[in-house]
């Protein structure tokens, strides 16, 4: 069985700063022995509201409730007031409302100053909602399909926003049916990308699957979202779960093909438990991950293991630069998380016949220049390119055989890889093959010693560094290849895999 990840889901970037914030503060809050609260769960996944309260987060309901200390504000956004009574009362303001939901805000604020009826396209219960119409005093109309507008007086103009989860087409309906009777009418639509993203890839991926799989709390209304959308494609097919633990109420042995997606407040390392759980029971193609340390042959053992087995062979390094040289092309500000991300999602990275493919064109060439390599480690230190990165590799080994190297693959790539292998070489014989590398390309007159110095320092900070260190999976073979040729280590390879 194959098991494929929707090309968007799980944590949107509103929801996954709003929480690296809010772990951030906590611990601001801890060192300085005071409380911290928030006003109403933070996301609507209940592990996670469980795992911050276990970490001190205190759960309020009101200001009126708080005496002292933090307050978070949730990615959904509070009405204006709220800021005014957190200020009154000399509360701690932790503002994690999302970028995109703050715009809303800004909106009907502005209009309803400029003397607009404001109308909202949405679900008037969600705390989205609530927050949205408190930027113009609640006097804004909550509506949810055409029918609905005949309550909309015709008396002023009108400013029409949307709940960010809200379909496309019944906001564009909505629109169209007012626009039949007021004339005076300004539109804005708010409708996240993220929530249309996972929405587009989950009915996308239900056409191309025998079964879905939604992961995501009960209460989230983009997750039911995304169920409804799988179901009216596979509506006897489709299984909506909170949990890893919850694929034990079903089979999917009758499925050849198994597609994931998660909603916009589902944590990754509850879809990785999920596709982890699939891929042990059920996955039947093949994947060798080799991880090790900077010149210990990885990629060249790899290469030649992939040809002589007929796997595909996943460049992860290659991929990381593919993804420099868009960032470069497109003058992408790296620390502009918005404009990270918007790029991260506007990317696709393939490999075919071994070759690298950055948005349907062939970029091998490109991806070699002196200005991506020198940029190309800054890239991959961001935690979001790292996570987006991953997630394609995933993507690419669930739809191949595959042997993937790199530095995290056994650990984070492909945790439940078939046979993972660990490569390493002493300092000196590593620095040895460098060196020969260097001066058959008469590149540079670097010495051996330097080289030496460049190993040991790169090793450490491979194995320390923040996010996903070079650390050998606990189930990985380990072989030195200090005093080994190519050839032997790629058949020792292949007689273990014979093995498994
Ligand atoms: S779904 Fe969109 S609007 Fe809502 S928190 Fe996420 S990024 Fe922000």
């Amino acid at each position: 069985m194959k098991v494929v990840l929707a090309k968007h889901s799980g944590f949107c970037f509103g929801v996954q700063k709003a929480i690296e914030k809010a772990f951030q503060e906590m611990d601001n809050s801890k060192s300085r022995g005071e409380d911290i609260y928030s006003l109403g769960p933070l996301i609507h996944n209940n592990q996670v509201v469980e795992d911050l309260q276990s970490r001190g987060l205190i759960l309020s309901d009101t200001v009126d409730e708080i005496e002292s200390g933090s307050v978070i504000i949730r990615s959904h956004g509070v009405p204006k007031q709220i800021y005014t009574d957190i200020k009154n009362k000399d509360l701690q303001l932790v503002d994690t409302t999302c970028p995109f939901v703050k715009r809303i805000q800004k909106i009907v604020d502005q209009y309803h100053r400029d003397h607009y009826t404001i109308v909202i396209v949405g679900s008037a219960t969600h705390p989205e909602v609530i927050g949205i119409n408190g930027w113009c005093g609640h006097d804004g109309y909550v509506i949810q399909s055409p029918e609905d507008i005949h309550r909309i007086p015709s008396d002023r103009p009108l400013c029409v926003v949307s709940q960010t989860t809200m379909p496309i087409p019944l906001f564009e309906n909505v629109v169209a049916a007012l626009k039949k009777q007021h004339t005076n009418i300004k539109v804005f639509n708010t409708i996240c990308l993220a929530t249309q993203d996972r929405q587009e890839a989950a009915l996308e991926l239900s056409q191309q699957v025998d079964a879905m799989i939604v992961i995501g709390g009960r209460h989230s209304s983009n997750t039911q979202k995304l169920v409804e959308l799988c179901r009216r494609i596979l509506p006897n097919d489709t299984y909506a779960i909170e949990h890893s633990v919850d694929l034990d109420q079903f089979s999917l042995e009758n499925y050849s093909v198994v597609g994931i997606t998660a909603g916009a407040s589902t944590p990754n390392y509850i879809i990785k438990e999920v596709m982890n759980k699939i891929e042990k029971s059920y996955r039947s193609n093949k994947q060798i991950a080799i991880d090790g340390p900077a010149g210990a042959g990885k990629s060249t053992i790899a290469k030649k293991l992939a040809k002589e087995t007929g796997f595909l062979y996943i460049d992860t390094g290659a991929m990381y630069r593919a993804l420099t040289l868009k960032i470069l092309e497109k003058n992408v500000n790296l620390y502009d998380q918005a404009e990270l991300q918007q790029l991260l999602n506007e990317t696709k990275i393939d490999i075919r016949n071994d070759q690298i493919i950055l948005d349907g064109n062939l970029v091998e060439e490109e991806i070699r220049t002196a200005e991506v390599t020198s940029n190309v480690s800054k890239v991959a230190a961001l935690r979001d390119v790292r996570n987006k990165l991953v997630e394609m590799q995933q993507q690419i080994a669930s739809n191949n055989d595959v042997v993937m190297d790199g530095r995290d693959i056994g650990t984070v790539v492909l945790p439940n890889a078939d046979l993972k292998v660990f490569l390493t070489a002493s300092v000196d014989e590593r620095a040895k093959r460098r060196y020969a590398e260097l001066k058959e390309s008469s590149q540079s007159k670097i010495t051996l010693e330097e080289i030496k110095r460049t190993i040991q320092s790169r090793d450490y900070e491979d194995e320390n560094r923040e996010i996903n260190p070079l650390i050998p999976a606990s189930d990985s073979v380990h072989i030195d290849t200090t005093k080994l040729t190519i050839e032997e280590v790629v058949q020792k390879i292949k007689s273990l895999f014979e093995k498994v």
